[in-house]
């Protein structure tokens, strides 16, 4: 890696822990905003996530890298008292690399078209009244949702909002995507399936919205008007996001940490 851009949470740790990258890294690398092929994130997973869409047309090209300012988080490998082994890592060590994949959503408002990638997940949100939308897979009708809202999440969103909805929790690089309920309404006039649903790359969601009523969509930490759309698609995409890794941390080893028994 040669070009470096540093994106920091604006508290004071996160900036001067930024400020120890970059005096160190500074005298080896080029430090390029526009053109990063290494981006280092110091916040939590959150920090990651919208490094993540502000380059999102360089996916190809740029590895992320996190440390976190809190406890260890999922998008990143080095906790606040590593900056030192994140630096000589950096410098000197080998690595890997895993892509991930993100979740696509596509749809039509005022005769335009939209596409937004989430790393997590996208979901449909109403939280002013029920969200009633007809589902599909592919071309097969699958059941009328009322509810909440609805999550579609990547194999990485499984652990985060997903999660909290009681979705499955995947372990990494299974290509899939999964759809949970949020706040669901089951009753003996209203009934959906109830659990979340896992579905192969090859298969795509169309949520056709019937009662609208300010619907929001939600990309990360992204939140898009779609007052007026008819029909979302969803689908794994085929952009994923490359992260970078100096050492190895066992997936179970964070989960274990962040869920269980800290
Ligand atoms: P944030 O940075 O405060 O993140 C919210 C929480 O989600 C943090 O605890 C973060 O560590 C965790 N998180 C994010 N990605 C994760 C992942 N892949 N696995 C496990 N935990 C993860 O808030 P933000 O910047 O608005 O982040 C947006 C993300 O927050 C969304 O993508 C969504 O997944 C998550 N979120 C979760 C809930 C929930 O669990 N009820 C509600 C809203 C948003």
């Amino acid at each position: 890696m040669k070009r470096y851009w540093i994106l920091a949470k604006k508290d004071e740790i996160s900036l001067s822990i930024e400020q120890v990258i970059d005096n160190a890294l500074s005298k080896h690398l080029s430090k390029d905003e526009l053109h990063p092929d290494l981006l280092i994130t110091v916040g939590g997973d959150g920090t990651m996530l919208r490094a993540v869409q502000l380059y999102l047309e360089q996916l190809e090209t740029v590895h992320f890298v996190g440390i976190h300012t809190g406890t260890l988080g999922f998008y990143t490998d080095y906790e606040a008292n590593e900056v030192e082994q994140l630096i000589q890592d950096i410098l000197y060590e080998e690595y890997t690399i895993n892509k991930m994949n993100m979740v696509e959503v596509n749809y039509q408002r005022n005769q335009a078209n939209y596409r937004h990638y989430g790393l997590n997940e996208a979901r449909i949100e109403n939280i002013y009244s029920t969200l009633v939308c007809d589902i599909k897979i592919d071309n097969e009708f699958l059941e009328t949702f009322r509810g909440n809202g609805l999550c579609i999440s990547s194999t990485s969103g499984s652990t985060a909002y997903n999660r909290s909805l009681g979705g499955s929790v995947i372990t990494p690089n299974i290509p899939i995507i999964q759809l949970s309920e949020i706040a669901g309404i089951h009753h003996n006039a209203y009934r959906s399936l109830q659990s979340s649903l896992i579905l192969d790359q090859q298969h795509t969601i169309y949520c056709e919205l019937k009662a609208i009523n300010k619907p929001v969509l939600g990309v990360d930490q992204l939140i898009f008007d779609i007052d007026g759309v008819k029909q979302l698609e969803f689908k794994l995409s085929k952009r994923y996001v490359q992260f970078i890794h100096y050492r190895s941390i066992s997936f179970f080893d964070r989960i274990r940490k962040a869920f269980i028994n800290g």
